[in-house]
């Protein structure tokens, strides 16, 4: 049986780190309390329509941690209604080191909250520095005691590699620091210079060096080795988890089940239909308040465009794209549709054939975006950006969460 999520976006943050293309503004000074009535409205509404049973939760952001104590207990007690009728198998809160102590650590446990995935990103101060995040080194392993002391047991830590500066040695000093810290998954990201953001704008102007790609690419094979000869399972392109801890919100992601998306610029999908509601506090609360709801963008997904989403999220997992499944999903049969890029891409070494489908090889997880773009664009020939550049789906999944594409060069 599908699973069903529920996302909720907190857009608040301590302040804006320099990499970050989220929606999120710094959480002093706003009205926050207005902000947790509209999304207990929108909620109510949403969960009129589920379809089943919330499967899982996953309460994102911003930095949900960095609400006072009164505004996460409010929040909280809107998501009592799913906690106690839906009985979820899993309940994530994303926190960042530095916001997560006892006593909100603890309202959280008594919620019902069962997993804490935090922001760690390095364990290098000039590091930390470089992507303008607040809490030092240090901060890490105690707010991974703090969660252990209430009963958190599962934790996720997330680590960035390829910020300028950083060496193959710095990356792989994080990744064991990581490892002894004993968390069940650990979530590797690659540094990418979003549009708008302060760094894209230091690295224009100059004043920053971006990482060799070279040396990237050996970070990421560092990873994949270090963590699993230290017992973590990659089971996605940025994902490793301990026998049993893989992070269940996310594969409702990549298995594009239906998920309820909650918030604003919160995504969502469901009966076929992907939605994104506004990125404005004011507009969201407005827009709510109105008529329940704060759509600005949907799409049905039908046919090929179903498909080629389908390819983009199932191509990340390591299991890869199951014929089967996938045939019951899209109605597109994967193993004729995409031949010429399955043929091509297992002749050079980045696509392997599994007993059930197709799966990246470690070589082709370095090339994942041009694989999948290859796949995408077999079945028809797609309209072209201005750039160049193939436009293919509006919807692009990153670091975990929805996100709306842009055409860029
Ligand atoms: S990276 Fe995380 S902590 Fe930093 S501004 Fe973005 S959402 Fe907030």
């Amino acid at each position: 049986m599908e699973s069903l999520g529920l996302y909720l976006h907190i857009p608040f943050c301590r302040s804006k780190c320099g990499y970050c293309d989220f929606y999120s503004v710094a959480v002093l000074n706003r009205p926050i309390l207005p902000l947790i009535r509209a999304l207990a409205r929108e909620l109510e509404n949403r969960l009129a329509e589920r379809p089943g049973p919330i499967s899982t939760i996953f309460v994102g952001g911003g930095t949900p941690t960095v609400l006072p104590r009164p505004e996460l207990d409010e929040l909280m007690s809107c998501l009592k209604q799913v906690v106690d009728h839906d009985h979820p198998i899993e309940f994530t809160v994303e926190a960042n080191p530095g916001t997560v102590e006892e006593a909100k650590l603890d309202l959280l446990t008594r919620a019902g909250v069962d997993r804490i995935s935090m922001g760690a990103q390095s364990f290098h101060l000039p590091e930390l520095q470089m992507l303008e995040r607040l809490h030092t080194p240090d901060e890490i392993p105690r707010s991974v005691k703090s969660c252990r002391s209430v009963g958190i047991r599962r934790i996720n830590l997330d680590l960035m590699f390829g910020i300028p500066g950083q060496t193959l040695a710095g990356w792989r000093e994080s990744l064991h620091h990581a490892v002894d810290l004993g968390v069940e998954h650990i979530a590797c990201y690659g540094l990418t210079y979003e549009p708008g953001t302060a760094l894209t704008a230091r690295r224009d102007r100059r004043e920053i060096v971006p990482c060799d790609e070279e040396l990237e690419a050996e970070m990421y094979l560092a990873a994949i080795d270090d963590l699993e000869s230290a017992g973590y399972h990659q089971y996605e392109i940025s994902n490793f988890a301990k026998p049993g801890e893989r992070c269940l919100h996310n594969l409702v992601y990549w298995r594009n089940e239906p998920c309820i998306g909650v918030g604003p610029s919160a995504a969502g999908y469901l009966q076929g239909v992907r939605y994104k509601n506004v990125s404005n506090i004011e507009e969201y609360i407005c827009k709510v308040e109105q008529g329940g709801q704060a759509v600005v963008e949907s799409e049905k997904l039908t046919g090929q465009d179903l498909a080629g989403e389908t390819v983009m999220l199932q191509l990340r997992l390591n299991c890869g794209i199951v014929f089967d499944e996938f045939l019951l999903r899209t109605g597109v049969e994967a193993r004729l549709t995409y031949a010429r890029s399955i043929a091509k891409y297992v002749q050079n070494g980045f696509l392997k054939v599994t007993d059930s489908g197709v799966a990246l090889t470690r070589a082709g997880r370095l090339m994942a975006d041009t694989v999948i773009a290859d796949f995408i664009d077999e079945p028809r020939s797609a309209p072209r950006c201005r750039a160049g550049s193939t436009r293919r789906s509006k919807w692009k999944m990153e670091n975990g969460k929805w996100k709306m594409r842009t055409c860029r060069r």
